[in-house]
């Protein structure tokens, strides 16, 4: 409760309604959302020596209230695997964002894993007008930016909504185990709906969740990218 308070106030302090990719999973994790784990790195030598606790390979990326787009801009580097590898790209990802974004305020970069590959997953939270607080789950790439295969539901969200909202999108047989692939475990995937429903209920200064992309896999998931986006204050 204390750390959930701290994030939303610290960002409210600081007159932000968006909050960064480290304070959205800190958020999130409060909420049982599976997030990897995400440190801040101030300085080069503090990105190598997060890197070394967590273990290579490591992922990288601009830590930034003004950087929505990370990898747009250059701020995400994948598969580091040595130290001099993540100093490297300390330094390139500070170059690009100084490039791409001059004014933006640089907290530092964010150290993560470098995750297992799964089948990718998305899932958001924006508000109606009309109908309040509503959820959305699609398939992750081109799925959902081409085909904008997603589905919808109004919040609350019961876990038997939840499991029609997922089988009722096209791509639904790819979370099955399509051409070997690891199919999915879906009723898990039901408990993040139900738990993102009660979340965004019980908070309702909480204006959008973006979790893109979540790895989905036989056993779990977890999200890799979180933003979460606060009511602008009355
Ligand atoms: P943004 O959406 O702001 O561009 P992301 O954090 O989503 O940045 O990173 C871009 C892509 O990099 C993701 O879609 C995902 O494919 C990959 N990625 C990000 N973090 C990890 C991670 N920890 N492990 C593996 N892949 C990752
Ligand atoms: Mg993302």
């Amino acid at each position: 409760m204390a750390t959930k308070l701290g994030v939303i106030d610290k960002a409210r302090s600081e007159g932000r309604s968006l909050l960064t990719e480290i304070e959205s999973k800190e958020l999130l994790r409060e909420a049982g959302i599976s997030v990897i784990d995400t440190k801040l790195a101030a300085s080069r030598q503090e990105a190598i020596s997060i890197s070394r606790q967590f273990g290579f390979p490591v992922v990288l990326k601009i830590a930034s209230p003004d950087v929505v787009h990370k990898s747009d801009a250059g701020g995400v580097k994948l598969g580091l695997r040595t130290s001099k590898q993540v100093g490297k790209a300390y330094d390139g990802i500070l170059a690009a964002i100084s490039q791409k974004h001059p004014q933006a305020m640089i907290q530092g970069v964010s150290v993560q894993r470098m995750a297992r590959p799964g089948v990718e997953v998305i899932i958001g939270v924006t508000k109606d007008a009309q109908f309040g607080p509503v959820l959305m789950f699609g398939l992750g790439g081109i799925l959902v930016e081409i085909l904008k295969d997603v589905s919808f539901r109004i919040v609350p969200l019961t876990k038997r909504d939840a499991g029609e909202m997922i089988r009722q999108i096209k791509g639904y047989p790819l979370l099955e185990g399509y051409r070997g692939q690891e199919p999915v475990d879906v009723s898990n995937l039901e408990d993040w709906l139900v738990k993102l429903s009660d979340f965004v209920e019980q908070n309702p200064e909480v204006r959008e969740i973006d979790l893109n992309p979540i790895f989905a896999y036989s056993n779990g998931a977890l999200a890799v990218d979180a933003r979460v986006i606060l009511e602008e204050p009355s």
